[in-house]
């Protein structure tokens, strides 16, 4: 069965749901179900819809009295009200967060030549949590030391933060090309 991406009300994918979920979201008004033309259809209009579909790309999802096509892409339209699921803090998901880049440099690398970074460093009670910890290539972390960015003159590409939602990019199957055409043009390309 298909899974579904979950876009925030800025259109900007934020999310892998399986489909219980996402029908789930718009069921309770929490989501919209957007087409291939990415028009909106609240739950009524979707159960309408999905009786004339002949074939939906994701599939349908039946009861005895009920066919419903499973939703490719779904739309936040109450972003706030939804359900939080935390986000561990771990190394791979920082990585993922900054995208692989260094948050001094911007250079891209593989995990295994990337540090984790404490902006404030530990031993001047910097905390180790989301807003303090960025992804940090081996040279400028070894050139940072136990420096503030500014006393480095490194200042921070981005001001880190703890993600809202579960991580896109961990949760995304590559190659791109396995990725439903929906989803394609919805996913920046470094997800
Ligand atoms: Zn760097």
């Amino acid at each position: 069965m298909g899974r579904t991406l979950v876009l925030n009300r800025s259109f900007r994918a934020v999310a892998v749901a399986d489909w219980q979920r996402a029908l789930t979201l718009v069921y309770m008004g929490l989501a919209e179900a957007l087409d291939e033309e990415l028009t909106p259809y609240d739950f009524t209009a979707w159960v309408e819809a999905s009786s004339s579909w002949a074939e939906p790309p994701a599939g349908f999802v039946r009861s005895p009295r009920l066919r419903l096509a499973v939703p490719e892409v779904i739309r936040l339209v109450r972003y706030d009200r939804v359900p939080h699921r935390e986000v561990a803090f771990s190394r791979h998901n920082v990585f993922a967060r900054d995208g692989h880049r260094c948050a001094y440099c911007g250079r891209r690398r593989p995990s295994e030549e990337l540090d984790l970074d404490h902006v404030v460093p530990k031993s001047r009670g910097g905390p180790h949590e989301w807003t303090n910890v960025v992804t940090s290539c081996r040279g400028c972390n070894l050139r940072k030391a136990d420096k503030l960015p500014d006393e480095a003159g490194m200042p921070l590409k981005f001001k880190p933060a703890k993600p809202p939602w579960t991580l896109l990019g961990s949760l995304i199957p590559h190659p791109r090309e396995s990725l439903p055409q929906s989803w394609r043009r919805l996913i920046p390309a470094d997800a």
